[in-house]
């Protein structure tokens, strides 16, 4: 006989999050373009705001970060870029727990984000509610969280994690003889798992992107392309990590990509990231890993629905209307800022 938190759990994995349609944005020709970049950097200069743009968006987001003196970078980057401004009013294109991070961190400043719907399938799968019964019922246990979850995740956990730190957090934790709960990514969970050693006790979550990549395609791409180097996120499944060269966060994807000699690649995360990866490494060949193919859905392609809620259009929108603000309960936020500066600390000793 299942406990009721058992029970609830398996009806958890029995309804996947429900994945929104992509967006289907008009399409605006280069002079549009333009005049809407123009527009939208004269509004961020009249409202002391700055743009942070994480890599999964569109590039021309991506590049008018940069160019209006914002950032383009990953979870992390983005939220420390955010504190070290002096902007009164942080712009996060990218999804919600992004837009929270940055927001926990910087309580002083209003934080809005072009559509607040904009979320993740990890946050999603990942309910407050329940996941404090399944902490409070492993109380021997470390909680880490990664990035990927809500300001409200985040205040019942013990240590925040990106991917580009999971794996010396969870060591650093196993040295000291501590048990881990991970949420909420079983894949990410999973490799931290195989290449620690260390016990851990994993969240069912996943992410919708990298769940549909396939692993018998990447292996016939692979046969096409033998002298390509194939690049995986650890959110990714173990089948398609195991067929990796690199394995790494979306930073060291691009660091790969740049430092490499090597001259073709097969890439397994959003493809939105092929836009950093050209600008530094412009003669370089980038191949998508497929999504389509033997068990493949209708939402199969490597990008991220949430992400592509994000758009020029939108942008202008938000700066002229001040809608869409982030806003945290002040007690969550307390909570949640704990496990967010112990990640922070240990990274500045490293
Ligand atoms: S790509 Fe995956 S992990 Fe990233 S925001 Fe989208 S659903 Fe979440």
């Amino acid at each position: 006989m299942n406990t009721p938190l058992e029970q609830k759990m398996a009806q958890l994995k029995q309804h996947p999050v429900v994945v929104p349609p992509h967006p289907a944005w008009p399409e605006l020709n280069n002079p549009q373009k333009a005049k809407l970049k123009e527009e939208i950097r004269q509004l961020l200069q009249d409202k002391n705001a700055v743009l942070v743009a994480h890599y999964y968006t569109d590039g021309d987001l991506q590049a008018l970060a940069e160019e209006s003196g914002g950032c383009v970078s990953d979870s992390l980057e983005m939220a420390r870029f955010g504190s070290q401004s002096d902007a009164e009013l942080l712009v996060v294109c990218g999804v919600r727990f992004m837009g929270e991070t940055a927001k926990i961190l910087n309580p002083e400043k209003r934080v809005i984000m072009p559509d607040l719907k904009a979320t993740c399938s990890l946050d999603e799968g990942c309910p407050a509610d329940l996941f404090r019964e399944f902490c409070d019922a492993h109380p021997e246990h470390t909680v880490v969280v990664y990035a990927n979850t809500s300001a409200a995740v985040k205040a019942r956990a013990d240590w925040m994690v990106t991917s580009s730190i999971a794996l010396p957090v969870v060591q650093h934790l196993a040295d000291q003889g501590k048990k881990v709960l991970w949420a909420p990514d079983k894949h990410l969970g999973h490799y931290v798992q195989k290449l620690t050693g260390v016990e851990m006790l994993l969240w069912p979550g996943s992410c919708v992107v990298h769940e549909e990549f396939k692993s018998v395609a990447l292996s016939r791409l692979r046969k096409l392309h033998k002298d390509a180097t194939i690049l995986v996120h650890p959110e990714s499944p173990d089948e398609i990590i195991r067929q990796a060269d690199v394995v790494g966060s979306t930073t060291a994807l691009i660091k790969a990509v740049k430092d490499l000699p090597n001259q073709k690649f097969i890439i397994a995360t959003d493809e939105g990231i092929f836009w950093k990866m050209h600008q530094l490494a412009p003669d370089k060949k980038l191949i998508a890993a497929p999504t389509a193919g033997e068990g493949a859905s209708c939402e199969s392609c490597a990008h991220c629905p949430w992400m592509g809620m994000n758009s020029l259009q939108n942008l202008k929108q938000v700066l002229e209307t001040n809608k869409h603000e982030i806003l945290i309960d002040e007690n969550i936020r307390q909570q949640a800022v704990v496990p967010i500066r112990r990640m922070l600390d240990f990274a500045a000793t490293r």
